[in-house]
């Protein structure tokens, strides 16, 4: 190819790249640069040729654009750095840096290419991940709170029906699998209706969270305590035999009887106790536990009594 041809086919590529390309000494003086080039910087060709590669970086990448054109010498760059124009305005870019091996004298070809959008959708994209990640976060709470809604008993703050039959069949594949005893305890406030209707609603629900705290002190962090429904509650006790439940159960009847939970009279609870047979079905257990609260309260309440 004729020399005046190659030249000829060099400043087309040089003038039809979107990137800026500069041509450069080792020292880093520019030698030749595209039209991108002068349009970008807003240096005319002569002038651009008077500078050097260091006369376009933005004072602050000064240091590491030092560092780098050091290592350029045989080595590919593409590092992210700010340009300045001539008329002081700075804008990002991404350098390309190599060696043009077959320069007579060592050359160095920069390509440099205007990320300004590039960083703006960068940006933005970072912004809407952090928006992401706040609506995550925001959801998390949310669907936290509404589990513990869903499985909290508003008035008492114990678990609710729901919330025990999840636990309990937790308990009882592990009482299955490792041959753990395992009891219920099924109590009733006894003629609680006539304290709604001598004293008022409000008391009755002030006797249910006053009641349910007391029996809460004298369990197990391992028990399960939750509200069964109305003025039922029940109590589901790992790694406990019927003995061991009965006695629970009749401390807590006796720790009610004695405290003074409602000023006119006293309230007492009647407990049935069950503990778990096994391979037993569910139903059946908490069966049992109703007939042994039946049984307490037909023997005349404030009572424990346990199933057969
Ligand atoms: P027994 O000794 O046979 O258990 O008699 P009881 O009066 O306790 O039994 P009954 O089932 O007839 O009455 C339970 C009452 O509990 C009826 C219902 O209005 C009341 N109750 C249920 N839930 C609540 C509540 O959240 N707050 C109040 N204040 N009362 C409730
Ligand atoms: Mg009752």
């Amino acid at each position: 190819m004729e020399k005046s041809q190659s030249l000829h086919y060099y400043r087309e590529i040089m003038n039809h790249s979107r990137d800026i390309i500069l041509i450069l000494r080792t020292d880093g003086t520019i030698i030749d640069a595209n039209d991108t080039a002068v349009k970008s910087y807003g240096y005319s060709l002569p002038e651009l040729k008077a500078l050097t590669f260091e006369d376009l970086r933005a004072p602050a990448a000064r240091p590491l654009a030092a560092l780098q054109s050091h290592t350029a010498i045989s080595t590919k760059i593409f590092s992210e750095t700010n340009h300045r124009r001539k008329d002081g305005s700075i804008f990002p870019v991404e350098v390309t840096s190599h060696r043009l091996i077959f320069a007579v004298e060592n050359l160095f070809i920069n390509i440099i290419r205007d990320i300004t959008e590039h960083i703006q959708i960068r940006k933005s994209l970072c912004q809407e991940l952090e928006n992401i990640k706040k609506i995550q976060q925001e959801l998390l709470i949310k669907n936290l709170t509404l589990e513990r809604l869903a499985s909290t008993d508003r008035l008492t703050g114990l678990g609710n029906r729901r919330h025990f039959e999840t636990i309990m069949l937790g308990e009882l594949e592990r009482t299955n699998r490792y041959h753990l005893p395992l009891s219920l305890i099924l109590l009733d406030i006894d003629y609680f209706k006539h304290f709604n209707d001598n004293y008022g609603h409000q008391t009755g629900d002030d006797i249910l969270i006053i009641v349910t705290s007391l029996i809460q002190e004298q369990l197990r962090t391992s028990d399960v305590f939750a509200r069964w429904g109305g003025d039922e509650f029940i109590i589901l006790l790992p790694n406990t035999n019927t003995q061991a439940a009965l006695q629970t159960a009749e401390k807590i009847r006796g720790i009610i009887e004695a405290c003074k939970v409602s000023p006119a009279e006293a309230v007492t609870l009647s407990l049935g106790v069950a503990e778990y047979i096994e391979n037993e079905m569910i139903s059946a257990w908490i069966k049992r536990a109703d007939t042994a609260l039946y049984l307490a309260k037909k023997s005349g309440r404030n009572s424990v009594k346990t199933a057969v």
